[in-house]
């Protein structure tokens, strides 16, 4: 398992920045428990950040 340090991964994003000066590739999806648009970080997110907090989703069956 490969781990960035601090240092490069603030310069990753810092050159990301640079070479997409407008990003507008927010991925909304609607929260699978309380139907919320939030922007997700991918196809494996898909429970808003209020909803992970309390953490009940993780008791579905
Ligand atoms: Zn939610």
């Amino acid at each position: 398992m490969t781990h960035l340090t601090e240092g490069e991964r603030s310069r990753r994003s810092a050159a990301t920045k640079r070479s997409a000066p407008r990003p507008r590739r927010r991925l909304r999806r609607p929260c699978l428990r309380c139907q919320q648009p939030f922007r997700s970080e991918g196809p494996h997110n898909r429970i808003c950040p209020v909803c992970k907090e309390t953490r009940s989703w993780t008791d579905w069956p």
